[in-house]
């Protein structure tokens, strides 16, 4: 039997679930060879380990210390606060996509318009067709997060 093969049957060894033919090929090698000896050590040793750790048996009133504190009003100012947080990132990501989606359409058009004899118009004009009407200023969100009235106080 080889060690590769040694290694793979010490932790059913080491259980008892080896059969006795294999025990004893298991035996034999073991005691012809250092290297094995020594890695049945080292699992025996995280057997060990693993058995005196000891696993905190859980309170059964936890989820309801746990939900109280989640509804304490400290608590969720600081939830809120990071719901804002993340909502305000979603929109600056949200943004992101939407300029780059519409350079790439406005990069197609060009393309497209260039076949067909420069029929289609670039946005010389000023006006973006693909901006969103009616959304509110990043600056306004911030106000609202920050329970201010319209004045940020960087003076726009
Ligand atoms: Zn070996």
């Amino acid at each position: 039997m080889k060690c590769k093969k040694v290694t793979r049957l010490l932790p059913a060894y080491l259980d008892a679930e080896a059969d006795e033919g294999r025990k004893s090929e298991i035996e034999r090698h073991l005691a012809g060879c250092a290297a094995c000896r020594q890695e049945l050590e080292s699992l025996k040793a995280d057997l060990e380990l693993c058995a005196s750790v000891e696993v905190p048996e859980l309170s059964p009133y936890l989820a309801t210390r746990t939900m109280a504190e989640v509804r304490s009003p400290e608590r969720r100012r600081v939830l809120a606060g990071i719901v804002v947080r993340r909502a305000l990132a979603g929109i600056v990501v949200r943004r992101a996509l939407a300029g780059a989606a519409a350079a790439v359409l406005v990069a197609a058009g060009v393309w497209v318009g260039s076949f067909l004899g420069g029929e289609i118009q670039g946005s010389e004009n000023g006006s973006s067709w693909y901006s969103v009407e009616g959304e509110p200023s990043l600056e306004d969100l911030y106000g609202l997060a920050l329970g201010e009235n319209g004045d940020s106080g960087e003076g726009r």
